[in-house]
């Protein structure tokens, strides 16, 4: 039983290349949760067999740039040449229904999220080491060599950003990592600071 009548706001964050959608999706194939993805919106080409609608909303610039006009975004960053952004209305519509929403966005994003939504709770994901993530990164085989060395040096300036979150977990096995993520929120849900106001109503604390 939940004490909590608004959902939780989830955010997954970390460098590209330490395998956060990997550990999404897995989190996401996991039973006894009932977690909502928000699904962000970019500027990016789809790659090969990303679905629109499921992976992204992708959407050109102009379009892009007329909804940051229009305040419609959460959250917005512009990473390695593409916007990402996430859709305001869709998480606070899920979160009022009292469901838990998952974000997993980059870091600058993250920390903008960080400033609004006080009460969400972060999570960096980390690579177990550096040569890890470069491996990751080269393997993904999706860019150019410039841009993997763009996003690894984009890497190396938000390791030190670790430390605004709430939670670091590292992804040494995926399964690992979805698995702590989980526990994590399932502790969220149980802090007081969350249960405190249904709990005195339900045993009539005064
Ligand atoms: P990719 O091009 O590899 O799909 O994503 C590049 C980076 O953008 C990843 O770190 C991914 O987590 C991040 N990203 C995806 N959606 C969003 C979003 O809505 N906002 C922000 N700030 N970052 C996002």
């Amino acid at each position: 039983m939940k004490l909590n009548e608004r959902g939780l706001l989830v955010v997954i964050s970390g460098p590209s290349g330490v395998g956060k959608g990997t550990v999404r999706k897995a989190l996401f194939e996991m039973e006894g949760h009932d977690l909502v993805y928000s699904i962000s919106m970019t500027t990016r080409e789809p790659r090969e067999g990303e679905v629109e609608g499921k992976d992204y909303y992708f959407v050109s610039k102009e379009e892009f740039k007329e909804r940051i006009k229009n305040d419609q975004f959460l959250e917005y960053a512009e990473f390695v040449g593409n916007y990402y952004g996430t859709p305001k209305d869709k998480v606070d519509e899920q979160l009022d229904k009292g469901k838990e929403v998952v974000l997993e966005i980059e870091v600058n994003g993250a920390l903008q999220v960080r400033e609004k939504a006080k009460d969400g709770v972060f999570i960096f994901i980390a690579p177990p080491n550096k040569a890890a993530l470069f491996r990751r990164l080269l393997r993904r085989g999706t860019e150019e060599p410039e841009t993997i060395d763009r996003r690894m040096k984009k890497a190396e300036r938000e390791f030190p950003l670790a430390h605004k979150y709430d939670y670091i977990v590292v992804n040494d096995e995926v399964h690992n990592a979805a698995d702590r993520i989980l526990a994590i929120i399932r502790a969220e849900h149980a802090k007081t600071e969350r249960s405190i106001y249904k709990y005195n109503e339900m045993l009539e604390v005064k």
